[in-house]
């Protein structure tokens, strides 16, 4: 068998194009949607990640203001920072760039954020809300995930969706995520044993891990769906997920390729966001 790639930049692209649209509807009534990313010390991995955020923001005419602190700033003033930004309605996202350094307590910071401007959907009540089923925002990458198999015509009902990984930004929002859609959900970590005897019963596998091609063939159901979270360099230097792609492409169904995959559509949920947020405010 050979699974179906299935083209996050190419999906991605096309939600970005409706969230350009209603970009314009916005600017047509006067309002300029606005995100600001926070970006605190120097770490290489944030610096690619957020040039990446304001060019897409840019594309679709989102307008992106970044503020970049050196690594030494107080936590004081990043919360003042974004007490400030809060109450300025011209702002309808606030972003801030993890990870920070370690003398900055990051859930403290995350509380901060307004959760009506939390576009990636870490404050404490978006995550209640998730859990409530209840409507918030959600963190863009598990989203941008199920919109990603949704928009590639899968189903999710009854389905059993195995998760690899437990953060509290994609591994546990992505089981939630699951289950809301009627599936049945496990989630394995570190410390699960036997893990290939759970991966291999996944109707739909996801793995948000960040070790390079840990997921081999044998792990894999045939026909199953493949998502690969994981973004990573082998050995060689070369960008490459936690799924094996050569391999397991052979067994899937269905398959997400790094890069390509994931990657594009957490932008895009952050782009949709920050439009939904200014949004509200009509
Ligand atoms: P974390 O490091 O926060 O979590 C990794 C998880 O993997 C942990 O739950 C850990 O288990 C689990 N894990 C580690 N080793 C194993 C193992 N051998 N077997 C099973 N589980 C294991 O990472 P994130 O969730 O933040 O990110 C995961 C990956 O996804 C990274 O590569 C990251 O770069 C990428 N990423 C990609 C995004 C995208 O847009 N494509 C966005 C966000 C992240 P335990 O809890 O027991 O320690």
């Amino acid at each position: 068998m050979v699974a179906n790639i299935i083209d996050g930049k190419a999906i991605a692209t096309s939600i970005r194009q409706d969230v350009k649209k209603r970009v314009d509807q916005l600017l047509n009534k006067g309002i300029q949607p606005t995100l600001v990313v926070i970006v605190v010390g120097n770490n290489p991995a944030s610096a690619i990640y957020v040039r990446n955020k304001i060019k897409a923001c840019h594309e679709v005419g989102v307008r992106s203001i970044k503020v970049s602190l050196s690594d030494d700033t107080t936590e004081q003033s990043v919360l003042k920072l974004i007490e400030e930004l809060n109450t300025d309605t011209n702002i309808n996202g606030i972003l801030v760039q993890l990870p920070l350094p370690k003398h900055i307590d990051e859930h403290r910071i995350l509380e901060k954020i307004s959760p009506e401007k939390d576009v990636d959907g870490f404050h404490l009540l978006n995550a209640g809300r998730l859990l409530s089923g209840l409507s918030g925002f959600r963190p863009c990458t598990p989203s941008g995930v199920i919109r990603m198999l949704e928009l590639s015509g899968l189903s999710f009902e009854g389905k059993h969706a195995v998760v690899v990984g437990r953060s509290n930004i994609v591994g546990k929002p992505m089981a939630l995520m699951f289950l809301e859609r009627n599936c049945t959900v496990s989630i394995v970590h570190s410390k699960t044993k036997e893990l290939a005897s759970i991966t291999r019963q996944a109707d739909i596998l996801v793995s948000a891990v960040g070790k390079p091609r840990m997921i081999s063939a044998n792990m894999v159901k045939p026909g199953s769906i493949v998502v690969d979270v994981g973004i990573n360099r082998d050995t060689d230097g070369k960008l490459c997920g936690d799924v094996d792609f050569d391999t397991v492409s052979e067994v899937a169904g269905w398959i997400t390729p790094v890069p390509g995959g994931v990657g594009p559509m957490t932008i895009a949920i952050l782009l949709d966001n920050t439009v939904k947020s200014a949004e509200s405010t009509l």
